[in-house]
């Protein structure tokens, strides 16, 4: 099991750069989760480090040792991929084993290795059938126990989980999850889907245009999104950013569209600044006391409703856990808890307190 390192990484495609000097550290047995809007890099990231793509400049060492130059097979890593890439000529053992036996692992050690992997996996009822037999979650089984069977230093997801339909995808989710508990075997998962991220990772890297934007648990990049654009990836709804400056004395924050919010105590942040303010929907209240909104829609979720509020020409989306009995186009009234407001600078978008 092995720490992996990279280190000011670079990636260019005819002379176009579309990594920008990278640094992540990833502990031993940590399950890392690489996310990120669509071209931000995060597969690029990781054919890096499987040794699919060369890197341009930088490194990448696995236990202190640099592996940027070797070849993929040389690098004790397995790669599980979002079309699963099955044999379907061969059974699902024979998928499994197929490595094994390119690495001359001899019979006995081979279906051994692939027996335990199926087992893990709860795949053994399944090891004579061939892919076209299987289910979209089995075929991603054999895909994982394809790379088990190698027992890797480190693991790598390509958005696994991305051909499967919504409800398999939490199940599978899970499985992963119970699986690197099973392993301890470090993995770095990339998706773009920001749940997936949050559910299952120790560890999130949040990657931008070939930049990382922030590195931390799921929960410091929920809490502290160190800008903008972390708190708007982050999150489902989306943080609410409302554009204005600090009010007089600090009392309350001033939309550009006039709106008056009053904050209960004054922010860190010296009055007449602009700033970009961020407010997660749970954190909206409703507030007889409050500031002035109209409902504009509701969506019940079953569990929540989420309903959109407009503050003078700004729309709020609020999420509310108890059944409101709210009316599309009813006057209502809203308040904000201080403490739970994020400030971004509206230059840079980094986060100010
Ligand atoms: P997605 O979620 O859409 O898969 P991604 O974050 O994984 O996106 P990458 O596939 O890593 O993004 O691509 C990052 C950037 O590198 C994109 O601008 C893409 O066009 C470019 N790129 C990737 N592979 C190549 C290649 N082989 N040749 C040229 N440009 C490439």
């Amino acid at each position: 099991m092995a720490p992996l390192a990279i280190r000011r990484a670079t990636k260019s495609f005819g002379g176009f750069e579309v990594l920008h000097g990278i640094d992540i550290d990833i502990e031993d047995g940590e399950f890392v989760v690489l996310v990120g809007p669509s071209g931000c890099g995060k597969s690029t990231l990781l054919r890096l480090i499987a040794g699919l793509e060369d890197i341009t400049t930088g490194e990448i060492l696995i236990d202190d040792k640099e592996v940027s130059r070797l070849h993929p097979k040389d690098r004790d890593i397995a790669m599980v991929f979002q079309s699963y890439a099955l044999y379907p000529h061969m059974s699902v053992a024979e998928n499994m084993g197929f490595s094994l036996r390119m690495r001359d692992v001899k019979p006995p050690e081979r279906d051994r290795k692939v027996q335990a992997a199926a087992e893990i996996l709860g795949l053994t009822p399944l090891l004579d059938r061939y892919p076209r037999q299987l289910s979209g979650g089995q075929r991603q089984r054999v895909a994982m126990g394809r790379a088990i069977v190698r027992d890797p230093k480190v693991f790598l997801f390509d958005e696994p989980l991305s051909n499967l339909d919504a409800k398999l995808r939490v199940q599978m989710r899970a499985e992963i999850r119970v699986l690197h508990k099973k392993l301890k075997t470090t993995i770095v998962y990339v998706t773009h889907d920001q749940i997936e991220a949050m559910t299952m990772a120790d560890k999130i890297v949040v990657l931008r245009d070939g930049h990382v934007e922030q590195i931390g648990s799921p929960l410091e990049l929920y809490d502290t999104p160190a800008n903008a654009f972390v708190g708007g990836f982050i999150g489902s709804p989306a943080m609410n950013m409302l554009n204005g400056r600090i009010g007089e004395g600090g009392r309350s924050f001033v939309t550009d569209n006039g709106a008056e919010l009053p904050l209960a105590a004054p922010p860190r942040i010296e009055p007449g600044r602009a700033t970009i303010m961020g407010l997660r929907p749970e954190d909206i209240e409703i507030d007889e006391a409050g500031f002035p909104a109209q409902v504009q829609l509701i969506e019940p979720t079953g569990a929540d409703i989420h309903v959109n509020l407009e503050v003078s020409g700004d729309v709020l989306t609020a999420v509310f856990h108890e059944r409101l009995g709210l009316s599309e186009g009813q006057s209502v009234r809203l308040s904000i808890p201080v403490d739970k407001v994020h400030f971004f600078d509206p230059d840079s978008g980094d986060r100010i307190v």
